[in-house]
């Protein structure tokens, strides 16, 4: 089982190689800062390997017939579900996320793959009456190469899901996984590599401003699939409209919103709370709750259950399955962190727990953070306007439920809601009224394959997890059959 010095290659072109300058970037173990591999950085001259590669190997990937690219999907999910202990053991070392969560994004690379290849055959066009004698009809083509940019914090989870849809839907692919934590993507191209025809999927490691923007610039990349912050959502748009016409989807980030109505029993309010959170990922998930809106009525009680709630996750080593949270993923992202945890603090918010490095030796080294609770917190204020993306919840407090509705669509992020309520009238009311892409009622953070997942305003653009994805990687061809009947 390797624990240090993984040294993870590019794949392209169906080869494992060095970058061309041998550049290679440090993975750092977040939980004590020990040096644990490294990946190359991707350069100019190699992403255009990649994309030379994707595109010499398109035309054949996509006359394959479906079933055919059924077996090549599958057979990848298969072979992650053959190196599972080694991909569970460098994910946890490489994120920091809690052993027992990353398990679940371990299976969820699977059925990623396992959910787009059952679709492949729902890859159909269709006939339309638009004229009396002639045949109508349009057919699904793929784009040729498709160019994606997944974010740190689930990362093996996100290089799968990149790959499924777009191959199934005869593209060729070239991935870049985050900086921060590439290293559950090596075991993948080494996968790829066994299994895939050459070129038809290339992983290039790197940096965003050199790898990835290479990529969003091709020419010959005409779809692009990033998840990721606003910002880089932002700019990437911009820098792939400097070069051409592309077709670009955008998962981004959240400011999500519980409401909780008064007819809600606290302590399961307080459970949703904290469990919406997504603690074991440090908070770090795009679709944590981290705005938790409480009817005056039981604002106390609930607020009183957060905080113990909270108080009592047990922070400990990511690789042992009691620890409830592990530290946040990098230097620079817990430096973040700490900044929002002090505009809290200025703006005036109410410190009810953590806000600092725990104690002890443990935690002395890495990038550890107390879960932390703002009460009282004012839609004005930076800390409930802004994504953090680490283990930081706040609570507001509403009279009525239009002021409840302002709170919740105060900001510029729509990815996620819950409501939390016994009335279904009031729930439906509440899941329209919310400007989110995604709702829960009486649940949070659960994700369902089949269900389309985006966000509204400036949380993304497009769906994925859904049959939208697979046909988001289609563009329609519509032929005119002139019949003589
Ligand atoms: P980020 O935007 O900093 O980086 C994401 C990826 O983009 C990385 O691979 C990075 O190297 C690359 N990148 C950065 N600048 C680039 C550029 N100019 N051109 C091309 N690529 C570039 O995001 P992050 O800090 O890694 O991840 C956290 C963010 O991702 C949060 O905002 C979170 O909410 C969001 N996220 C959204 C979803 C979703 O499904 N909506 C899921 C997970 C994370």
């Amino acid at each position: 089982m390797p624990n240090d010095n993984i040294a993870t290659k590019l794949l392209i072109d169906g080869e494992l190689v060095e970058a061309t300058g041998n550049e290679r970037l440090p993975s750092v173990n977040p939980a004590n800062e020990e040096i644990i591999g490294s990946s190359p950085s991707a350069g100019k001259a190699d992403v255009e390997r990649a994309v030379a590669a994707a595109q010499k190997a398109a035309p054949l990937w996509a006359t394959l017939s479906v079933r055919e690219r059924i077996k090549y999907v599958r057979a990848i999910a298969a072979g992650l579900q053959a190196r599972a202990d080694e991909l569970l053991k460098i994910e946890v070392l490489d994120t920091g996320n809690t052993i027992n969560k990353a398990w679940g994004d371990i299976s969820s690379a699977g059925e990623a793959l396992e959910y787009y290849a059952g679709l492949g055959l729902e890859l159909k066009g269709e006939t339309i009456p638009a004229s009396a004698n002639n045949l109508h009809i349009t057919l699904r083509e793929p784009y040729g190469v498709v160019g994606r940019i997944i974010p740190f914090n689930h990362p093996i989870k996100f290089a799968a899901n990149s790959l499924a849809a777009p191959l199934m839907a005869g593209n060729c692919v070239v991935l870049k996984p985050p900086e921060q934590s590439p290293l559950s993507a090596g075991v993948l191209a080494e996968i790829c590599r066994e299994v895939l025809p050459r070129g038809v999927a290339n992983i290039v490691t790197g940096l965003g401003s050199a790898t990835g923007d290479v990529i969003v610039r091709h020419p010959a990349i005409k779809r692009i699939g990033f998840t990721g912050s606003v910002t880089t959502g932002m700019a990437i748009q911009r820098a792939a409209a400097e070069t051409c016409v592309k077709h670009v989807s955008l998962e981004l980030g959240g400011k999500n919103p519980m409401i909780v109505y008064p007819d809600i029993d606290p302590d399961l309010a307080a459970q949703t709370a904290v469990g919406g959170m997504n603690f074991a990922w440090a908070g770090q998930s795009c679709g944590s709750s981290s705005r938790i809106l409480v009817h005056e009525s039981l604002y106390d009680a609930v607020l009183k259950r957060i905080v113990e709630r909270v108080a009592a996750l047990r922070l400990g080593d990511p690789l042992d399955p009691q620890a409830q949270m592990g530290p946040v993923n990098s230097e620079r992202h817990y430096e973040r962190v700490c900044r929002y945890i002090g505009f809290g603090n200025a703006d005036g918010a109410k410190l009810m727990a953590g806000g600092k490095r725990p104690p002890g030796k443990l935690f002395e080294r890495g990038y550890w953070l107390q879960p932390t609770v703002f009460a009282d917190v004012m839609p004005s204020m930076r800390i409930a306007r802004e994504e953090i993306f680490g283990p930081v919840l706040s609570v507001f407090k509403w009279k009525d439920e239009a002021e409840a509705f302002a709170i919740a669509n105060s900001t510029d992020y729509g990815l996620t809601a819950s409501i939390l309520t016994n009335d279904l009238n009031t729930a439906l009311r509440a899941a329209r009224a919310v400007q989110s892409g995604y709702v829960w009622i009486n649940g949070a953070s659960g994700h369902f394959y089949g269900t389309p997942f985006g966000g509204h305003k400036n949380s993304g653009l497009g769906n994925e997890e859904g049959i939208e994805e697979l046909y988001s990687y289609t563009q329609n061809k519509t032929i005119h059959i002139m019949l003589k009947l």
